[in-house]
């Protein structure tokens, strides 16, 4: 068997013609709030590349940087003023924060309705309770990506491996919503081959090249591989793409899959929100 690959770029550019096209017709354009406290240059050239997708889809973007040792109460004020802003529709914190700063406080002083990371406490609670909400853009990506297949996914075996609140845990939220049966893997499960194995979808979100080879996966199984890692300036994914191939029926690629879908999600997610904040 020779894999299907699932082209994020592809799939996405379809969505951002349709997105581009809602945003023309909003009466105020989406504008998008990013708080980064670390001087990460990957997180630099990340912001920079989301800008640059932002400007092409008439979205205006505000960047605030904090440096490394800024106070906690600073950037509270800034969330502050950006929650009560009817010019702001969205806020975005760029992980990972720096070192010393308490993510979980700042998380929660968003606004839900302007949470566009669907990571506050508010949203992710809706999410598993399989209400309306901001979804995580990565996990909606998947899920996106998955029924691009045209696989129903009600009543399929659905294995996300990674438990984070951003990537693991609401991918397997959605894919639940959808009626699969999922089981969640991390780093302390026993014996992951054996659960992957069972597989009809397959998402990996751990972020350790090379941890998925593939006898690793069912036959004609659906391999989704949101890992990015970059190992000697290479952008790497935690699936063996070569092996997995010849086994799965459809595969993402690293570049090129989930990552091309999540800023896509996120300007999605900003409509959403764009409309949350005009009712
Ligand atoms: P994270 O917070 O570090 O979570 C990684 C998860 O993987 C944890 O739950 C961890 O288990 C699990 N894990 C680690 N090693 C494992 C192993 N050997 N076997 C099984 N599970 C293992 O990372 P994240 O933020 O969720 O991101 C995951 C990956 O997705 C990273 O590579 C990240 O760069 C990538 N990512 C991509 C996009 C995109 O747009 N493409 C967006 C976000 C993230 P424990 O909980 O037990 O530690």
């Amino acid at each position: 068997m020779k894999a299907n690959i699932l082209d994020g770029k592809v799939i996405s550019r379809d969505l951002r013609e349709k997105l581009k096209q809602t945003i023309k017709d909003l009466e105020t354009p989406p504008s998008l709030a990013a708080i980064i406290t670390s001087d990460d240059e990957s997180i630099k050239a990340y912001v920079k590349s989301k800008d640059k997708v932002c400007s092409e889809m008439g979205v205006l973007t505000h960047n605030y940087y904090f440096p490394k040792d800024s106070k906690i109460e600073e950037i509270l004020n800034l969330i502050g003023k950006l929650n009560d802003s009817p010019k702001i529709s969205g806020i975005l914190l760029e992980f990972p924060l720096g070192e010393e700063i308490d993510k979980d406080r700042l998380v929660s002083a968003i606004l839900p309705e302007k949470d566009v990371d669907g990571i506050t406490p508010l949203n992710a609670g809706k999410l598993y309770a399989r209400k309306s909400c901001l979804i995580p853009c990565t996990a909606k990506g998947i899920l996106k990506l998955i029924k691009h297949t045209g696989i129903n996914i009600s009543g399929k075996h659905a294995v996300v491996v990674g438990r984070s609140n951003i990537v693991g845990k609401p991918s397997a939220a959605l894919l639940l919503n959808e009626n699969a049966t999922v089981t969640i893997c991390h780093s302390k499960t026993e014996n992951l081959k054996e659960e992957t194995k069972r597989a009809d979808i397959l998402v990996s979100a751990a972020g350790r090249p090379n941890l998925i080879t593939g006898d690793m996966i069912k036959k004609g199984a659906v391999v989704i591989d949101a890992g990015t890692t970059m190992v000697k300036g290479k952008l790497m994914g935690d699936v063996v793409f070569e092996e997995a191939c010849e086994v799965a029926s459809y595969i993402t690629p690293v570049p090129g899959g989930v990552g091309s879908m999540t800023t896509t999600m996120l300007i999605e997610n900003l409509v959403e929100a764009n409309i949350l904040k005009c009712l």
